[in-house]
C-alpha cells in the first residue's frame, strides 16, 4: 500500500478534526478539548445523516435547532468534512 492521497480519513482521525471544528479552529490549536472531543463520536454520527442543524444544535449545546450562527457555520464544515471535502 503505497498510496499519496488517503481517500478517507479514518473514523478516529475524522472525529478529532470534527472536534476540533465543534471546539472552534485556532491557529496552533491541534485538537479540540474534552467536552468537545467527547462529542466527536456523536457529531460524527449526525454528520453522517447530513443534518447540519442537528449537528449545530449538538455543538450549541441546547439541543434546540438549528443552534447560533456560530454553531451552523461549524456544522457545515463538520458536514463537509464527513463528505471528505476539505474544510
Ligand atoms: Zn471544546
Ligand atoms: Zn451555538
Amino acid at each position: 500500500m503505497s498510496t499519496t492521497l488517503t481517500p478517507m480519513l479514518d473514523t478516529a482521525a475524522l472525529e478529532e478534526r470534527i472536534a476540533l471544528v465543534a471546539c472552534g479552529e485556532r491557529p496552533g490549536k491541534t485538537q479540540g478539548c474534552d467536552s468537545c472531543r467527547r462529542k466527536g463520536a456523536i457529531l460524527l454520527n449526525i454528520a453522517s445523516t447530513g443534518a447540519a442543524e442537528a449537528v449545530a444544535a449538538t455543538i450549541c449545546g441546547t439541543g434546540n435547532r438549528p443552534g447560533c450562527y456560530d454553531c451552523r457555520d461549524k456544522s457545515v464544515k463538520i458536514v463537509r468534512l464527513y463528505n471528505g471535502e476539505a474544510a
